[in-house]
């Protein structure tokens, strides 16, 4: 079934890869400007080109959001979103080019999320090639800072989510023949304490020692469990000299959460833990920093729908995917709570944010084309309309 579709993405398999090594060719790492605003100016007239109605979101730290909007003659508001920047440095372009092997495409950002920018992009010419304008309104929005938790552009995946009813993240799926429809977050604590320098070897009764004080608060930390919730403590540091009681400590904590219900616990937890002293003399602050991390995504009731959608259409189009789950957080979360919304649309791929990752090409066309189906069932099928749900 849907041989039309996938007959016309098929067709442009050749041009999908020359966006891919295009893309890849560039250096786009979150903070690396000129290469965001580099992939922001292609994003927009690519889209441009394609008949959307551009707007870009200018910010002077992270570059510019660019929202391609079409019209068309239905009325089902569907958003596909995806992510422009990288993890990595400027730079990485010239040690680790854009090549191919065996089927596989390798190169910086290949597998993240160059495989949502591009599969979004030919989805678009796909269905003005198809002359499908049953849809509401297609809007695509492209962001440049995912990879910092969104500092920037989590304001309008939030906005343009709410205006939508319908929601596709084209981040790529974890395992191979599924698509994401939860995701665990990730809440982040910074634990600073302070202490007193004295001479380590004249004085040391004087000080106050602010790494021995972090040392007994880690312990207590990482004894704690909460259920389905897994803590990295991703850095530490201190000291105030090789002969000097430190005066001073650091721990970032980073705890992976499957849903929001945890989050006051570990909260409470770490109140506790503030106020405790071991070490007399020292102090010690433990922030939450809503700044870094993404919530999670909750599997919600009205997302049923859209799940069967995909799951029967993937399996009409002999492709079937499965509805599966993701440890890493990413913007589905800041849309979720607007509209249904499901993720890991995009090709599939292997190793994100690793010097080994790659691009699965056979799966370009067929999940392309899945998309394609998927707009033109969603259009014809007002059940999809927010207000209904
Ligand atoms: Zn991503």
């Amino acid at each position: 079934m849907y041989e039309k579709e996938y007959e016309l993405v098929k067709r442009q398999y050749d041009d999908m890869i020359e966006m891919i090594r295009t893309m890849t060719s560039m250096d786009r790492g979150s903070k690396y400007l000129p290469g965001i605003m580099q992939i922001a100016d292609y994003m927009a007239n690519q889209l441009q080109q394609m008949g959307c109605e551009i707007t870009r979101h200018h910010d002077d730290i992270y570059g510019d959001t660019v929202v391609g909007r079409k019209k068309g003659k239905g009325k089902i508001k569907q958003l596909f979103f995806a992510h422009m920047d990288t993890v990595w440095p400027e730079g990485t372009v010239k040690e680790r080019p854009f090549e191919i092997r065996e089927n596989l495409a390798y190169g910086p950002g290949v597998s993240d999320c160059t495989p949502g920018l591009v599969s979004s992009l030919f989805l678009l010419r796909t269905l003005n090639e198809l002359g499908e304008d049953r849809y509401g309104e297609l809007i695509f929005l492209f962001t440049p800072d995912e990879e910092l938790c969104s500092p920037s552009s989590g304001q309008w995946t939030q906005k343009y989510s709410k205006e939508a009813d319908i929601a596709i993240c084209m981040e790529s799926p974890e395992d191979p023949g599924t698509f994401i429809s939860s995701r665990a977050g990730s809440v982040y604590y910074n634990v600073y304490v302070k202490g007193k320098m004295a001479h380590a070897a004249i004085n040391p009764e004087e000080g106050a020692n602010a790494l021995e004080e972090l040392t007994y608060k880690m312990n207590d930390i990482l004894a704690k469990k909460f259920p389905d919730v897994y803590l990295v403590v991703c850095q530490m540091s201190g000291g105030s000299g090789d002969c000097c009681v430190s005066d001073n400590g650091y721990a970032m904590l980073r705890y992976r959460i499957k849903s929001w219900d945890s989050a006051p616990q570990i909260a409470e937890f770490l109140k506790e833990e503030e106020q405790k002293t071991y070490v007399k003399g020292t102090t010690t602050s433990i922030e939450y920093w809503p700044e870094n991390g993404f919530g999670p995504m909750p599997r919600l009731p009205w997302m049923d729908d859209i799940i069967k959608l995909v799951e029967t259409t993937s399996g009409e189009m002999g492709y079937p995917l499965k509805e599966g789950y993701s440890y890493g957080g990413c913007d589905a979360s800041n849309a979720v709570l607007n509209c249904p919304t499901i993720d890991g649309m995009a090709p599939e791929s292997v190793g994100c944010h690793s010097v080994g990752e790659y691009l699965c090409l056979d799966t370009l066309v067929p999940r392309t084309a899945l998309l394609a189906v998927l707009v033109e069932k969603l259009s014809r099928d007002e059940r999809y309309l927010k207000k209904s749900l």
